[in-house]
This record gives structure tokens, C-alpha cells and sequence, in this order.
């Protein structure tokens, strides 16, 4: 028997279900789905996405057997419908639709009404008595089928109509009489003409113009983008499904209407119906924003029984997706069809509501619930709000010029740019708001490049609404009291007119809009829903999260977020304040070994301080102090004006500071005299650097009865002979203050994993070390050769043409930096079973590199504070799909 390549629904029990996503789609599944739970959609059929994969293995080539299983399907489908393709009495109309297993909302096209011809039409208008409406319907389908499978640009369509309004002297589309839609269809056919184009009069041609249409898009640029943009890789899907759906006709008069529906509210997360509905229209006039529908109790107005039915499908979607729902449907004469069903996309606060009321429903576990929280959510929820005070501010200014509706949170102030290819390019250089009518998927790599944005018209599950929100972008939509003139690049509010490159706020949390520019604020705490998930992921979680702090205010708001010890403190960062460089400066300049130990005399009791204010902060937990680990040129002056005033400083003559600037100088410093280097050539530095961690941490305990256990870290050690030197150094240093002190003090020394030698020689290493730390940041520049500071002009071409899937600096590579990684800790736990290890590079934040981390099985990660909460859910969520995996 020949592969199966068509499944059906609507009727029975579909060929079909939920977990066909990969071949069916997401759309053409749910629909299978909704079959097989006796809720009423159209019946119809779908091409599986493996005939996508074939026809673009093949040079555009169907497989064998498709056509003919097609034709029986839709034997079938006429059956079922008891309606004939092309027919004269009671046409069978379909639309023709794209849906992957992953949802590209508006991505990949969609075509309505097929089926339509010259006598089909008398057909339609005979059925429904409307020759109107079915006149509507065909000129309709002539447009969309035009511009989406044939290429014709939109825009010429939209000239025909204007041309007949005009000679008619009406303004709305609603005014054509049927003469004058009758006369469309011709001007229409005309059109294709002029472009070179024939109207297909065969609904067979027509509806293999429009699968080859469908399967074509897959592969357009915004669906190209889209993908690239969301981070799905080519190789992710097998590419669209093509489901083939009887029409129903919302637009079949005031028993007529069609609607888009959350069964939560998808801005909130909380328990109640929320949805929009227009009535006598089609779905796609509420998806694309241009008419503003009304609520769902409009539908109560066409339908009480439609109304309720909803409801009662709300229920039994729900309890069998464990999840809140997005669905589409349609009223055709009182008579209600489910379209779609998908879980729903939502904000990072909905995300959270919705997963806490479900744990407390009883409908899903709490390892579902952190399932169902992403790291971008928390990102989200992290994300800048308006100043409180700022903002009253701009309101007793009367700044606050419009408001429309809160379609995605968050605060955003730029310059005010009209279209999104500005946007795209002046997005990277200063914040602008894209702000335009409405968007549609061409914009959506500017909606990308843009702080936020707002629109005039359009719903909360408009285009903009829904792509902002996926975003987590700021989003003004529907703010009718704007009227945007793009020829002229402003907008007007009453008499007040914004230009572009003004600058304008947006609230998307209230919808407000703003003149000029209001100061925002992250939030720094987390609390609610947010604060129950992650504690739930810290139940599940097995790795630590510590974080890479090197001040007190940092590690405060890292404690908060819950980092449990600071996994990297870079002490040179303490160097650069006001108060410390000059010293540092001179004691670089030192050109005896007496000179520079003066200098650290004087910098010890500042090292001591601000090591006292993280051991204060992070009572209790462990805090590793990496010594000192940059090159020494980085501390000096590079302006000869900054140099000049250094030699003033120091009393030395500016060709002195130039000669030692001069002699500092490397071809590579990455490679050159940094890391445990130092210490090796200037132990004087390290003696430093250890008595003002020992000093702090006797006089906490002596003082204030503060516990630390310090936790002293060695960096760059490639061979063991370098950690057995410096740590020399540490341990004698140590040890004798403690000595001297007679207090009980425990202190670790541990190093740096971050030379691919450290790695490969680890058992040697762990013989001399408490602890390893990998710095993934160097050991990623080291085991690629890709220099961290240079290597982001070509990494961009290795992603383009595919050499690399992911920036190695991004996301750690498994396969090689990995493999060392992993190598290392067998290494050294074979040396030293309780040999504790974490990773401090940038990739202890970064949630695919956290499962790698967690596969590998280290003890913790440490990120900047702002990751801490994203490090834990990832944290928990790795241990969940690897639990699914086993
Ligand atoms: C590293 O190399 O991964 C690291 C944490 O150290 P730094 O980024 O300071 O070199
Ligand atoms: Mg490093």
C-alpha cells in the first residue's frame, strides 16, 4: 500500500488527531481532534506536512498517488457536504489553508471561497437567496487568489474598487450594489489579464493553483524571517500542512457573524471568556484588524444557542488540553463551527495566572505548570515599567494625548518611525516606536528592531496584539483617536500632530500614549504567581544558581531574584571606581617591587571594604572571589589627555606613562599577560588580594558574627603548576592571618576551567583544587579560536550560511566545549569525589546551555542577577524534559 498522505475530519471520527501535529499541523490536528470530541467543524481534509518536505526535496514535485487521494477526499468531502465542486444549484465552496506544527500566526497564506466560477456563483446566490452576498463572495476569491497564489500586487485590486466607488460617488464597500460587484468580477478578470494571468474557471485548477500556493509559502521571506526571528530551525518541521475546509459563512447576514475567543483572558491570565466578535463578516476581517469587532456578548445578540454552545466547548477544550485555549469560529445562520483551536499565546502575566489557577484546579501538576513558563516570560515580567512619579509627571503635562488598548506589557519611549524597514534600520542605533495603522507580517522584523508599538486600529488579537505579545514587546493597539498619515510621516490626535522622530511613550500595560520621553524602571522583585513557579522550580531543580556579582548592590538584587551564593566575583571590576584607579594605575606604573607593594598597602583596606560589602550581603552563603584577571593595559589611560593628567598624578614624566603604556602593549592580549600570569610575575598583587578577602572575613565574623566561608579562585590555570604556585601564595597568606587572628576561619581555593589544558589535565588540576569553576567564555574563545572580542564580525556569516546553528558564545557548544566540560569533571571527580563545580561564563544564564550544564551534571550555575530567576526555572525545566527523555 501506498503512503498516506490525506487525513479527513468533520465527520465520524476523524483520519486524524492532537498528536499528528508534525504532519497534520497544528491546525489541521486540533481539527481532527475537535472531530473525535463531537464538537462541530467543518469537515474537510489535510495534505500532510510530509508532502511539503517531499515537494521541496523533489524540485517542486509532488509524490505519486497525492493527486488521486486528494480527488477522493474531496469525493468524500462532497459526500459528507452533500454540496459539488463547481456546482450550478449548491457549489462546494473550501478554503484552502497553511498550518505548521509549530504556529506562524499569519505567516503563510490562506485562501477563501474556493470553488468559485461564473456558475457556482448563480449557485451561491440562489442557495442563500443574496446574489449580494454571494457576488461579495466571489470577488472576494478573485482578490485572493490573485494577489496570494497568482502574485498579483493587492494594491491593484484595491484601485478596481476605488474606480467603482469613485464613478459611484460612495466611500464605503458596503455601498456597492450587486451591479456594481458584478461589474468588479469583471474588472478583476481584466486585471489578471493586463498581469498576464488567466482566472482558472476549473475549481480543480483553482484548487491545485492554491495547494502549490500554500506549500510555496513555506518557504516566503516572512515566513523565512519568522522562523529565523523565533529561533525555529529549518530542520525543526517538515514544513506546512494544507488542510482543505468546507466553507462556512460568517457574512450570510445578522444570524451571520464570525469571532476569535480566549477561554482565559490572554493579557491577564484571569478566569473569564474574553474575545472579539463581528458579526455578518468573515474570519480574516478579525485577524487583520480592519474593521474593531465587539465583544463575544455580541454573539449572545445573534445567537443565545450559538452563545451558550461556545461556552460548554470552552469547558471541554479546556479539560482536554489542560490548557487554555485560542480558538476561531464561525456563526452560519445560528449555527456555530469551531475553525481552530490552539493553545493560546499570552502574555508572560497570563503565562503565570494561568499555570498557578491550573495547579490549583487540579487540572495540571507543578512540574506542568513549569513547563509552561518560559524563560522569555520571566524575561518579561522583568521588563521596564514608566517611573511611577515620571509618569504622573507627563500626565499633569497633559502629555498623555490617546489611549488605546493594552495589548502587550511593558513601557517603551523612542523616536516615532512609520514604517518598519525605518524601523529595522535606525532600531539598532536609538529606540524608536513603530507606529502605523495596522501591521501585518511584513513588518514584524521591524516590530523585532522597534521598543514598542502602537497602532490605530485593530484589536487585542489583531496582527500587532498577537505578535507583541509572542514578542514581549510593548504594544499599543486599536488606539483609534490617532490618524496616521503615512505619506506625510506623522500623526494627528485632535490638533496636536507627531512627526517622525518624535519621541513618544507607550504604556502597554494601560494603552496610554505619551509625547516625548518618560523614564523607565525594571522591576526588581518578584512576587505572585511568578514567585510560586519558581519556587515550585526550585523543588524540582538540581543544579544551584549563584550569580556573577562584583558589588553589594548586585548581589542584593541577585539574592532577591534567589541566587544562592555568588558563583564569580571579577575583583577588577572593583578597580574601576573613582577611587581606586589612581591607585591602581600607580601601581602598575611601579617600577620596583617596593613601589608597587605601597601602592597595595593602599589599596588593601578599599579591597578589604568592598569585600566586606558582598560577604555582608550574601550572609550565609558561599561567595568565590576570582583574583585579578584582565591584561594591566586595560587599566590605563588611552587618551594622551588622560595620560598626561596620570603623569601629573604620579609625578613622572608623560614619555614615562607613554613608554609603559607602550611596554604593556600585546598583540593578543587574550593569549598574553592576564589571569594567573599575573600573580605568577606580581605575587605581591595576589598576597594583596587574598589578605583583603581573609581581613574582610575575620573582622565580619569578629564584628558582626557574619559566617563566610571564602571561596578563593585562580584564573587561566592551564597547567598544575600554576594553581600550585599561586596557591602557594594564597595559603601562606591565609594562613598566617587567620593564625595571627585566632579566629576559626575555612577558606576554600579553587580555579578557573577555562584553557582547554586545564580541561584535558583535570585529575592533575583537581589534586590542588577545592573547587573548578568553568569559564566558558574564555574556554569557548579557546577550544574555537574565535576571539571573544573580535569574532562577532564573522559569526554572523558562519550563523547565515549555516556552518554554525547557534553563537558558541550564546549557547554552549555541546560537541566540543561540552565534551571538554564533561571531560573535566570525570577528570577531576575521579581524583576528588566531592570536587564542587559550577560554570561562570555567560552561559550559566542561558536556558539551552543550562540543560547541557544539567546533562553534564555540575553542581551549580552563576549568571548575571537579572538571569538568576530565568537560571532556576531553566534549572527545573531541564530536569523535567530530561525525566521525558529517559
Ligand atoms: C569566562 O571566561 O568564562 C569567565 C567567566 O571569565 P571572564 O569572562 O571574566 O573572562
Ligand atoms: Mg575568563
Amino acid at each position: 500500500m501506498s503512503k498516506k498522505y490525506v487525513y479527513f475530519f468533520g465527520e465520524g471520527k476523524a483520519e486524524g488527531n492532537a498528536k499528528m501535529k508534525d504532519i497534520l499541523g497544528g491546525k489541521g490536528a486540533n481539527l481532527a481532534e475537535m472531530t473525535n470530541l463531537g464538537i462541530s467543524v467543518p469537515p474537510g481534509f489535510t495534505i500532510s506536512a510530509e508532502v511539503c518536505d517531499y515537494y521541496y526535496k523533489h524540485s517542486q514535485k509532488y509524490p505519486e498517488g497525492l493527486r488521486e487521494e486528494v480527488e477522493e477526499h474531496l469525493k468524500r468531502l462532497e459526500k459528507v457536504t452533500g454540496k459539488k465542486f463547481g456546482d450550478v444549484e449548491d457549489p462546494l465552496l473550501v478554503s484552502v489553508r497553511s498550518g505548521a506544527a509549530i504556529s506562524m500566526p499569519g505567516m503563510m497564506d490562506t485562501i477563501l471561497n474556493l470553488g468559485l466560477n461564473d456558475q457556482s456563483v448563480l449557485g451561491l446566490a440562489k442557495l442563500t437567496n443574496n446574489e449580494r452576498f454571494a457576488y461579495d463572495a466571489y470577488r472576494r476569491f478573485i482578490q485572493m487568489f490573485g494577489d496570494v497564489a497568482l502574485g498579483i500586487e493587492h494594491k491593484k485590486f484595491e484601485q478596481e474598487i476605488e474606480a467603482i466607488k469613485a464613478k459611484r460617488g460612495i466611500k464605503l464597500d458596503t455601498e456597492m450594489t450587486v451591479e456594481d460587484l458584478k461589474e468588479l468580477v469583471e474588472r478583476y478578470k481584466e486585471l489578471y489579464k493586463r498581469e498576464g494571468k488567466e482566472f482558472p474557471q476549473d475549481p480543480m485548477k483553482q484548487l491545485w493553483i492554491a495547494i502549490d500556493a500554500v506549500f510555496g509559502s513555506w518557504m516566503n521571506k516572512r515566513a523565512v524571517d519568522y522562523r529565523r526571528l523565533n529561533h525555529i530551525p529549518e530542520d525543526a518541521l517538515l514544513g506546512t500542512a494544507v488542510s482543505v475546509v468546507s466553507m462556512v459563512f460568517g457574512n450570510m447576514g445578522d444570524t451571520s457573524g464570525t469571532g476569535v475567543a480566549f477561554t482565559r483572558d490572554p493579557s491577564t491570565g484571569e478566569k473569564r471568556r474574553y474575545g472579539e466578535f463581528l458579526r455578518n463578516a468573515q474570519g480574516e476581517d478579525v485577524v487583520a484588524g480592519i474593521r474593531t469587532p465587539e465583544s463575544l456578548e455580541g454573539l449572545k445578540k445573534v445567537s443565545e444557542e450559538a452563545y451558550n454552545e461556545l461556552f460548554r466547548i470552552f469547558d471541554i477544550l479546556e479539560k482536554h488540553y489542560r490548557d487554555m485555549q485560542d480558538v476561531e469560529f464561525t456563526v452560519e445562520r445560528g449555527k456555530l463551527y469551531m475553525l481552530q483551536t490552539r493553545s493560546a499565546k499570552r502574555t508572560a502575566m497570563a503565562a503565570v495566572k494561568v499555570a498557578v489557577d491550573m495547579v490549583n484546579e487540579g487540572l495540571i501538576t507543578k512540574e506542568e505548570a513549569v513547563m509552561r513558563v518560559t524563560p522569555d516570560h520571566v524575561d518579561q515580567l522583568l521588563h521596564p515599567m514608566f517611573v511611577p512619579d515620571e509618569k504622573k509627571k507627563a500626565i499633569e503635562e497633559k502629555r498623555l494625548i490617546a489611549k488605546g488598548l493594552p495589548a502587550s506589557p511593558g513601557a517603551a519611549s523612542g523616536k516615532v518611525v512609520f514604517s518598519a524597514k525605518l524601523a529595522e534600520e535606525l532600531g539598532e542605533k536609538e529606540p524608536v516606536v513603530l507606529v502605523r495603522p495596522e501591521t501585518s507580517p511584513e513588518d514584524v522584523a521591524g516590530m523585532v528592531a522597534a521598543q514598542g508599538i502602537l497602532t490605530a486600529r485593530g484589536g487585542r488579537t489583531s496582527h500587532a496584539a498577537v505578535v507583541a505579545r509572542g514578542m514581549g514587546k510593548c504594544a499599543v493597539v486599536g488606539c483609534e483617536a490617532i490618524e496616521v498619515d503615512e505619506e506625510k510621516k506623522e500623526f494627528h490626535v485632535g490638533d496636536i500632530t507627531v512627526k517622525e522622530g518624535d519621541w513618544i511613550s507607550i504604556d502597554g500595560s494601560t494603552g496610554e500614549v505619551f509625547l516625548g520621553n518618560i523614564k523607565a524602571i525594571k522591576p526588581q522583585g518578584l512576587e505572585g504567581n511568578l514567585a510560586t513557579i519558581l519556587e515550585w522550580a526550585d523543588e524540582i531543580r538540581k543544579l544551584g544558581v549563584r550569580t556573577n556579582a562584583d558589588i553589594p548592590r548586585d548581589a542584593k538584587v541577585a539574592r532577591a531574584f534567589g541566587a544562592e551564593g555568588i558563583g564569580l566575583c571579577r575583583t577588577e571590576h572593583m578597580f574601576f571606581d573613582n577611587e581606586k584607579i589612581p591607585v591602581v594605575r600607580e601601581m602598575i606604573a611601579s617600577e620596583t617591587k617596593e613601589q608597587r607593594e605601597k601602592a597595595l598597602d593602599k589599596l588593601l583596606p578599599m579591597q578589604k571594604e568592598d569585600f566586606k560589602g558582598l560577604f555582608r550581603e550574601m550572609k550565609g552563603l558561599p561567595v568565590t572571589i576570582r583574583l585579578i584577571d584582565p591584561p594591566l593595559h586595560e587599566f590605563l589611560p588611552k587618551e594622551e589627555e588622560a595620560q598626561r593628567k596620570l603623569a601629573k598624578d604620579l609625578g613622572i614624566s608623560f614619555e614615562r606613562v607613554k613608554e609603559i603604556v607602550e611596554s604593556l602593549h600585546e598583540f593578543n592580549p587574550m593569549m598574553g599577560h592576564r589571569g594567573c600570569r599575573l600573580a605568577i610575575t606580581y605575587p605581591e598583587i595576589a598576597v594583596m588580594q587574598t589578605k583583603a578577602i581573609i581581613l574582610a572575613a575575620i573582622e565580619l565574623k569578629k564584628e558582626e558574627n557574619i559566617e563566610v566561608i571564602p571561596e578563593i579562585m585562580v584564573p587561566l590555570v592551564g597547567h598544575v603548576n600554576e594553581l600550585k604556585y599561586v596557591k602557594n601564595i594564597i595559603v601562606e597568606t591565609a594562613d598566617a592571618l587567620i593564625k595571627e587572628s585566632g579566629v576559626d576561619l575555612k577558606y576554600l581555593v579553587g580555579t578557573m576551567i577555562e584553557v582547554p589544558r586545564a580541561a584535558v589535565t583535570a585529575d592533575q588540576i583537581a589534586a590542588e583544587a577545592d573547587f573548578f569553576s568553568f569559564g566558558t567564555n574564555d574556554l569557548t574563545q579557546m577550544t574555537f579560536g574565535f576571539s571573544r572580542d573580535d569574532s562577532g564580525k564573522f559569526l554572523k556569516d558562519y550563523l547565515d550560511k549555516g556552518i554554525l546553528k547557534v553563537d558558541p558564545f550564546k549557547t554552549l557548544d555541546k560537541d566540543g566545549v561540552g565534551e571538554l566540560v564533561r571531560m573535566a569533571k570525570e577528570k577531576g571527580r575521579s581524583v576528588k569525589p566531592e570536587l564542587k563545580l559550577g560554570i561562570c561564563g555567560e552561559h550559566g544564564g542561558d536556558p539551552a546551555s543550562i540543560k547541557i550544564v544539567n546533562e553534564i551534571g555540575l553542581n551549580y550555575v552563576s549568571c548575571s542577577p537579572y538571569r538568576v530567576p530565568i537560571a532556576r526555572l531553566a534549572a527545573a525545566q531541564a530536569v523535567v524534559e530530561a525525566k521525558k527523555n529517559d
